[in-house]
């Protein structure tokens, strides 16, 4: 095993036990609902953003494997304090590199990089995606979002 998978297997294992602001927001100004029919990976995302399209709070609820609850934790505390712009550009990058379409691109996704090798493993893409696709979703004015179809 190296330093990396090491990494990785600590971090899911910490966010799944632990996951952070996993809970139901009362007055999000955005939610959506990912799905991911593959593994039975179902998420609600909350955001409530500000007049400056400024994300102030990202909050989720549901159920699924532990990368994809891992991936959702990870998530919302890096989105915290970003820009809808700067969450749509993260999405971009993290979509990239766990397609290890842009391995490079890792260095600016901080604690998000440990993700880095799940391009391995495809069955595994689609759970580490799902928060951000549903986060998209949730900008975007969308309800819901399958994974089905998309990576
Ligand atoms: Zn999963």
């Amino acid at each position: 095993m190296t330093v990396s998978d090491e990494l990785y297997q600590q971090v899911i294992l910490d966010h799944n036990r632990n996951p952070r602001n996993f809970r139901k927001l009362d007055d999000p100004t955005h939610e959506a609902q990912g799905l991911n029919p593959l593994c039975g990976d179902e998420y609600t995302i909350f955001l409530k953003v500000d007049d400056e399209n400024v994300i102030r709070e990202v909050a989720y609820e549901g159920h699924g494997c532990a990368i994809s609850k891992a991936s959702a934790s990870l998530m919302s505390e890096e989105l915290m304090g970003k820009s809808e712009a700067e969450a749509r550009e993260l999405f971009k990058e993290f979509h990239g590199m766990i397609l290890g379409n842009e391995p490079d691109k890792s260095c600016n996704l901080g604690k998000l990089a440990v993700f880095s090798g799940v391009w391995k493993y495809p069955a595994r893409v689609k759970c580490a995606a799902l928060c951000w696709h549903a986060l998209r979703s949730a900008l975007d004015g969308d309800d819901v979002v399958s994974t089905e179809g998309k990576m």
